[in-house]
């Protein structure tokens, strides 16, 4: 089986089992085709091959059932030959006359009969025998020498021929248009006939005499096939008769009786395996000689049952056909159910009808078909499992992988490493995953390359930032605190101090007389006079919580911790007197130099105080320092 990656499923909507779908709807489709395809083929060889079959064999039949006929005609026409050549002998006539008596003898009824025990086989006084011979003779009116002629004639021909087909064929006579007929066959029918009353023979009620006697010329005839009743038989009856004399009377008819139960027999067991053969005479209705179920009717309809007056719709293409047949050669006519071979029996008005029904041909049509369908599964199962195990081993897995790959291309800094991709595949995927890695690694480097950008800019950035801070906590002029940046400390001090418990002082310093060290000096020199009273003031915030800064203008303040008041007001005068140390000269201000005064506040432990009162407080005590004269430091009073 397929090995299948850890994790990997083919899902519905998956690749494989896409690609397996179409696998079944085309091989389904192919088989459908292959399906009807070979139905058609098949159909149309199995009919090829059937109808050849057909042909052949129903003309082999029509051949071997022919010679049978051909010696029947032969015989009779040999009989009637010598017939008219014995009577034309000179003197013969006589003799045949005088045979008649000594052969015949006369009933009180005025029929005649052969003698006793001739039949039997005992001798004439000259030593002839005709064993087997019997006749029937009831004249209308007394035979003349040429009736009793050609009744012993054809007594003694009969039996000649007759004698000479014995085994072969079931009788032979030569019937007398004088109603009459000696005949050599197994039973005596002197025995058999009556000459009075309702079953009185009446020989010119008979098909065979009817027609035979009917017309001047000497065709043979065959009669309507009839059930003999005395032989448990079927019967026809092959008639021959003489050339017809100028006044179109007959001497002689030659007949044979044929049993068609051995034809039938044969008929019915055609070559041809699943056919049945039909025998029907070559009329218009199409009178039937076998037809396989309804014996009965030709039996009933005393031979007469037709394929027309039975309705035997399925058969009447087989009677058109008949016109356009030739005796001997067979020909295939399609019919509703059956494909048929047909043929005239030579020698004989007979139709040999070989069905051959299509429904036989289904069978194997649909064997065919299970082989085809059978075929179509097998080549089905083989090509999905085929079709799996490439699709699954060459595109689904290696698939996965990649989408694998990309997933964590996302997800994980991680170098993607190039064994986990199928890139030494030699096809489409192997090719998408090299160049995939190559993608990876050049995403991989950039991103690389980005984020060591990124740490720089950070780096910057912060640096940036930092100055930002400082810029915007500094006072631009003189480089100290500036105002926000020391209301944000007071209030934190203010805070530290409740917390730690220690004093906070704060000094308000103002520059003294400013106004005219700046009209005095100029502008410029008012800005270095206040960077240098900004330094002096730095030199006095150096402990750690200690802060100067530019409070607005030619004010500062300072914020610091100190243990008492005393301190802290030493601290201020410190102050004062450093930047009075200084000597920056201003000569508009009464002491010569610049000076600057200081409010000075500490802050009181009291409830509801807060940094702004320390403030306001330092803010009076300056006023009061310009006050008392400037250049001094004053301690806030403690309210
Ligand atoms: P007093 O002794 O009462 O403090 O008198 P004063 O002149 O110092 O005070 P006043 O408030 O009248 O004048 C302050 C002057 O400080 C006015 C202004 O021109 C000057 N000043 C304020 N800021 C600056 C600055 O940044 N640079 C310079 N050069 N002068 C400034
Ligand atoms: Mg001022
Ligand atoms: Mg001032």
């Amino acid at each position: 089986m397929v090995q299948t990656e850890p994790g990997f499923k083919s899902s519905k909507g998956s690749l494989t089992s896409r690609a397996l779908r179409l696998a079944v709807v085309r091989i389904g489709l192919v088989a459908l085709c292959a399906g009807a395809v070979s139905y058609y083929v098949n159909m149309y060889s199995l009919e090829t091959a059937a109808t050849t079959q057909l042909l052949l064999s129903t003309e082999q039949t029509l051949q071997r059932e022919a010679l049978p006929f051909d010696e029947i005609k032969d015989l009779q026409r040999n009989f009637l030959n010598e017939f008219k050549d014995t009577l034309a002998r000179p003197g013969m006539a006589a003799t045949l006359a005088q045979d008649f008596d000594r052969i015949f003898y006369r009933h009180e009824d005025g029929s005649y009969t052969q003698r006793p025990m001739l039949f039997e086989g005992e001798p004439l006084p000259d030593g002839r025998r005709f064993a087997g011979m019997s006749a029937t003779y009831a004249p209308d009116i007394p035979p003349n020498d040429d009736v009793k002629a050609r009744f012993a004639l054809s007594y003694i021909l009969s039996h000649k021929y007759g004698s000479s087909a014995q085994g072969r064929l079931f009788n032979f006579y030569g019937v007398v248009p004088e109603k009459g007929f000696p005949i050599y066959q197994q039973a005596d029918i002197a025995k058999v006939f009556t000459y009075s009353g309702p079953d009185a023979l009446k020989l010119e009620t008979y098909e065979f005499y009817e027609r035979g006697f009917a017309t001047p010329g000497n065709e043979t005839l065959f009669t309507r096939m009839y059930w003999d009743a005395s032989n448990n038989a079927w019967m026809t009856t092959i008639a021959t008769p003489d050339v017809a004399d100028a006044s179109g009377k007959h001497q002689i008819l030659a007949c044979v009786d044929v049993l068609l139960d051995e034809l039938m027999k044969r008929t019915a067991k055609p070559f041809v395996n699943g056919a049945y053969s039909t025998m029907f005479i070559a009329d218009e209705d199409g009178t039937l000689v076998y037809y396989p179920g309804q014996m009965d009717q030709v039996k009933s309809s005393e031979g007469k049952a037709s394929i027309r007056s039975l309705k035997l719709t399925g058969d009447y293409p087989l009677l058109e056909a008949v016109a356009s047949l030739t005796p001997g050669q067979a020909k295939v006519v399609q019919t509703r159910d059956d494909i048929v071979a047909m043929g005239i029996v030579p020698g004989t008005p007979w139709v040999l009808a070989v069905h051959f029904p299509r429904a036989q041909m289904i069978p194997a049509i649909f064997d065919n078909l299970l082989i085809v369908i059978a075929l179509g599964l097998l080549t089905l199962l083989v090509e999905i499992f085929i079709l799996r195990s490439i699709l699954q081993k060459q595109v689904a897995i290696p698939l996965f992988r990649l989408i694998q790959a990309t997933r964590s291309l996302g997800l994980s800094k991680e170098r993607l490493s190039r064994d986990t991709l199928p890139i030494r595949s030699a096809d489409e995927i192997g090719e998408l995953a090299r160049d995939f890695a190559k993608m990876a690694e050049r995403i991989q480097d950039a991103q690389e390359q980005l984020e060591l950008k990124v740490k720089d800019r950070t780096a910057a950035l912060e640096e940036a930032n930092r100055q930002l801070v400082v810029l915007s906590t500094t006072d631009g002029l003189t480089g100290i605190a500036n105002r926000r940046h020391f209301d944000e400390t007071l209030v934190n001090e203010w805070r530290r101090s409740v917390r730690a418990g220690t004093l906070l002082s704060l000094m308000l310093v103002d520059v003294d007389h400013f106004k005219k060290y700046n009209d005095h000096y100029g502008h410029q020199a008012g800005d270095d006079c206040l960077r240098s009273v900004a330094n002096a003031l730095k030199a006095h915030a150096q402990r750690a919580g200690d802060l100067v800064a530019r409070y607005g203008g030619e004010e500062f303040v300072l914020i610091t911790t100190t243990p008492n008041l005393d301190t802290a007001l030493q601290h201020a005068h410190a102050l004062g007197k450093s930047v009075e140390a200084m000597a920056l000269p201003h000569a508009l201000s009464p002491f010569g130099v610049v000076t600057v005064s200081i409010g000075l506040a500490v802050m009181v432990l009291m409830d509801e105080r807060t940094a702004q009162d320390l403030l306001k407080q330092a803010d009076q005590a300056l006023y009061k320092a310009k006050a008392q004269g400037r250049n001094q430091a004053v301690l806030a009073n403690i309210v």
